[in-house]
């Protein structure tokens, strides 16, 4: 069972009137479907209360219409009507005897209020956020007294949905947060001094203390730094003398720094615990329990936050949702089955997307409710035929290791000398090491099946498969860069001359040099393009990195790395060029054009590295597919391709379908293969 070095983790902690049973908390995040898909969200927390964690939050949750975050998918407590979609999750994080805390919020300059069309408000006049054209208001004293009201019945709305913690949001994108940092240039008693800043937001914590009459616990979650340098409150000045200033009266600090982007940021630019000074020294302002973050994935670490007086409880997000049962994982011992995050920042790109939470780690991820899948559970055999899967890459990691994890004897055969296909090569780029994990986890769950055969060095063809007879054959062979510069941008070869020499991503991950001016045209725009200039970069050559899109690495605006991947490039002095598409390239000269002028530019070239698009290596699947007489005569009764071998995407595209693939085998098919929630008249 336990290992005793990890018992303090499970101490119950008290909250006010309220008591956690362990120290796991799973801060307030957002997940895609907040209001608007109710039952889909209630279910994704109640499996992370039954997976061990004591507390477990809603994301923001609205309380006013002034304060409309739309198009973003959250959640709302403006009027009774909207307490039952709460009272939906409060009583699926009851039901595994958790507590069940929500995220008061109002929004300020992050909200354009597109959906309720009601005039934003915020300390100072000011343009929102973003490049939607409206200005904030200024609040004034009325409607400082209307806020305090609203709040007052969001938290009394929350006690009637069943919340036991209520949460005074004072993240970076709230009013509580924005009166109290030094950009507030207020003249009157809620702006200048910290203690002036700080009344806002000591009002909202009264306010709610009221409202939930001592029946629920008033916690705040504050920014202690903004990592924005003089301009923003900063932890020795005035974040911890701000804590110091409110000391006991919330019954618990979640802390958090600077944006989203800060706070999260993702393993290519920062470890575990990467904030960790941030949350020194608070306890010593506060008797009140102290929540931090970190991406907290080992048990060790806890604890040593614990140990040492840092925390007295672990919030962990993405840990969370990488493996929504790791509380039970160690509590039982099993420390090596934790899903451990990766870091990769997809699940933050799903509330982006406006779409269920997604995660490269837990392909369950979201589908909780649609598809009735659980982390830990799935259907058992429903016969005894057996699957050949080819290619151990992400999707056929997962595909083996699920359908392994239901009985099915299964072959996993692999080329290359190692498993791991794309995750291997790639978690050798610069900073993607703990993409390995994706690889690295399957292996340890798969090792524990007996019914699983693991074959390396096996390069397998037509004839091999046939030899083999499983009764399925899954080909998850993957996929390879084109060098002819097809992509998004251009849809047929771009003409490049013989002398030019021209390479992919394989050609820079198998080790192949590029010295000189060289252009890295990406039209990829997640993360490969960055990577390879990058390496380049590092290798000693001078790079240049076109792109059609208004921004390098555009996709990465999602995942939070946008800024970090222009400052890495621009440290490592690699010329940016935006806007603009290769068109032709040839004798040291590559010729670019703007995507919206077409007015063309030559620059110098010695070679260039085309990051466009994929190619699926199914070449198995076009032989075997060829001849269904030899498939029936071996007893084969079906040929199916996953992951990027059917159509190149993400890795967590890749690992999603390698499970999809194993939940469904042998199930019977619906037309649409989720539930939905609409409104039904
Ligand atoms: P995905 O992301 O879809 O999992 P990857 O490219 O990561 O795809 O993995 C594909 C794996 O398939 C690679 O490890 C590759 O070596 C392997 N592979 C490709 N063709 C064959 C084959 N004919 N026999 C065995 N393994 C193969
Ligand atoms: Fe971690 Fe990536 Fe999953 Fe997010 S998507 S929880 S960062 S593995």
């Amino acid at each position: 069972m336990r290992d005793p070095r990890f018992d303090l983790l499970f101490e119950p902690v008290r909250i006010g009137p309220v008591v956690a049973k362990n120290r796991f908390y799973q801060p307030p995040h957002c997940n895609g479907m907040g209001s608007w898909r109710p039952q889909a969200h209630a279910t994704m927390r109640g499996v992370k209360a039954e997976g061990g964690w004591a507390v477990v939050n809603s994301e923001h949750c609205s309380i006013h219409p002034t304060s409309d975050v739309v198009p973003e998918v959250l959640h709302a407590l403006w009027d009774d009507a909207d307490i039952p979609n709460l009272a939906l999750m409060c009583e699926a994080v009851h039901a595994h005897g958790a507590l069940a805390g929500v995220q008061l919020a109002y929004a300020a300059y992050y909200n354009a209020n597109r959906y309720s069309r009601e005039v934003p408000m915020g300390p100072v006049a000011r343009p929102v956020d973003g490049y939607y054209p409206v200005q904030v208001r200024q609040m004034d004293k009325r409607d400082i007294r209307d806020l305090r009201r609203w709040w007052g019945d969001a938290a009394r709305r929350a006690r009637q949905a069943g919340f036991d913690i209520i949460n005074v949001d004072a993240n970076f994108s709230t009013v509580a947060f924005q009166f109290l940092s030094p950009r507030n240039t207020r003249t009157d008693e809620y702006g200048g001094s910290l203690e002036n800043r700080a009344r806002l937001l000591r009002e909202l914590i009264e306010v709610t203390r009221e409202a939930v009459d001592g029946k629920a616990a008033v916690s705040v979650r504050l920014i202690i730094d903004e990592m924005c340098g003089p301009l923003g409150l900063r932890a020795q000045e005035e974040g911890i003398a701000a804590i110091a200033l409110l000391a006991d009266l919330p019954d618990l600090w979640d802390i958090v720094v600077g944006t989203w982007a800060d706070d999260s940021p993702t393993s290519r630019f920062a470890s575990e615990n990467a904030h960790g000074r941030f949350l020194e020294g608070i306890k010593s302002v506060t008797k009140k329990p102290v929540v931090g973050v970190g991406r907290f994935t080992s048990p060790d670490t806890m604890a040593s936050l614990v140990r040492r007086g840092v925390l007295d409880m672990i919030g962990a997000t993405r840990p969370s949702i990488a493996d929504p049962f790791l509380p039970r994982k160690i509590e039982e011992g099993r420390e090596d089955d934790i899903r451990e995050c990766i870091g990769c920042n997809i699940c933050v790109s799903s509330h982006f997307q406006m779409t269920n939470l997604r995660c490269t780690q837990n392909p369950t991820m979201g589908e909780e409710w649609r598809k009735g899948w659980h982390p830990e559970r799935i259907a058992p055999q429903t016969s005894d035929q057996s699957v050949l899967v080819v290619g151990a890459g992400p999707a056929g990691l997962e595909c083996a290791r699920a359908l392994g994890q239901r009985g099915y004897r299964v072959t996993l055969a692999e080329r290359a000398r190692q498993a791991g296909g794309r995750v291997t090569r790639e978690g050798s780029l610069p900073g993607l090491r703990e993409w390995l994990r994706v690889r690295d986890w399957r292996l340890g769950q798969l090792r524990k099946l007996t019914n699983v055969e693991i074959y390396l060095e096996s390069d397998m063809t037509p004839e091999t498969v046939l030899e083999l007879g499983a009764s399925h054959v899954v080909l998850a062979t993957g996929a390879r860069w084109l060098a002819d510069g097809v992509g998004r941008a251009t849809h047929l070869p771009i003409p490049i001359e013989a002398d030019m020499p021209v390479l992919t991503p394989d050609d820079v991950l198998d080790g192949r040099k590029a010295t000189g001016e060289v252009l890295v045209f990406d039209d990829d725009h997640y993360y490969m393009g960055s990577l390879v200039a990058e390496v380049l970069a590092l290798g000693g050559a001078a790079v240049t990195l076109v792109t059609p899109a208004a921004e390098v690495a555009a996709f990465t605006e999602t995942t939070l790395e946008l800024r970090r991947i222009a400052q890495r490039l621009s440290e490592l002095a690699v010329r940016m060029i935006t806007h603009h598409t290769l068109t032709r390239a040839g004798a040291g000269e590559a010729q670019l054009q703007h995507v919206h002028t077409g007015v063309t530019t030559g620059i110098a070239a010695s070679a260039i590295v085309m990051v466009t698009a994929r190619l699926p290596e199914d070449r198995l699947y076009r032989a075997l597919e060829a001849d269904p007489d030899r498939l029936d005569g071996v007893g084969i009764k079906s040929v199916t391709r996953i992951g990027d071998c059917l159509a190149p995407g993400a890795i967590f595209h890749a690992v999603y379908a390698g499970h999809r693939y194993a939940r469904e085998f042998e199930q019977p098919a619906a037309e649409i293969a989720f539930k939905r929630e609409r409104v039904v008249l």
